[in-house]
């Protein structure tokens, strides 16, 4: 079935788009039959949860953490992943900075935007997205490589499209900042409920979990 899932997903993405297989709670058969199928990005929530599965997959993908990122994990975290789509402050880039320098390593990042402005979710407000981005430009190891939005949940896609749309708004204001260390190649936005109107939006990365590996069990959401 998520053979299946990811064919017609595939088939269906437009060229330039990649899909991320958002992996929480998913075991790693699952998560390899995605890959074999054809997924190239797993997205995980949860260090706990990677730990318990990157090792048994055997089969190579880019590891993308896509969860709230506390900064007494941030070590672990960058040993595994490729990249972090939900950096939201200077105090998490910095910690990030300080742990990829003990390993000359860089770190590519994602600044994940709060665009319905919802107070009790993560990520940065989108008046302050600029002046994050500035300052985090500043750092040697992080490299901003775009934006990541969840926006608020809703029945109809439809009326996630402002937010969407006020995201990618903001990806091509800072692109044409030309900052330097920032490359703002990625807007990752969309899931299995609303990737299409993301992808209308601008969206060239959608995080989809429900239509490649069907309901969770509810652990988490
Ligand atoms: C779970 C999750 C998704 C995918 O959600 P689905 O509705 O199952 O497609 C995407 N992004 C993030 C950050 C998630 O936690």
């Amino acid at each position: 079935m998520i053979e299946e899932n990811v064919k017609r997903l595939l088939g269906e993405l437009p060229e330039g788009v990649t899909v991320l297989a958002a992996a929480k709670e998913r075991s790693a058969d699952e998560i390899f039959e995605a890959i074999r199928a054809g997924i190239t990005i797993i997205g995980e929530n949860y260090l706990q949860d990677t730990l318990m599965v990157i090792n048994e997959v055997k089969e190579k993908a880019q590891w993308h953490f896509i969860g709230h990122l506390q900064t007494n994990k941030v070590k672990k975290v960058i040993d595994i992943f490729d990249m972090i789509e939900s950096v939201d402050s200077l105090k998490l880039a910095k910690e990030i900075e300080r742990c990829c320098k003990r390993r000359n390593k860089a770190m590519p990042v994602l600044i994940e935007v709060n665009s319905g402005e919802e107070k009790q979710k993560h990520g940065v407000l989108p008046n302050d997205v600029a002046q994050l981005i500035r300052e985090i430009s500043s750092l040697t190891y992080v490299k901003i490589m775009g934006l990541m939005t969840m926006g608020p949940r809703f029945g109809d896609p439809e009326e996630s499209r402002p937010y969407f749309r006020k995201t990618r708004e903001i990806f091509e204001q800072i692109k044409d900042f030309h900052l330097p260390n920032v490359e703002m190649k990625y807007l990752s936005m969309g899931m299995t409920n609303s990737y299409r109107v993301a992808i209308e939006e601008g969206a060239n990365l959608v995080r989809i979990g429900t239509k490649i590996f069907g309901q969770r069990e509810g652990r988490y959401h």
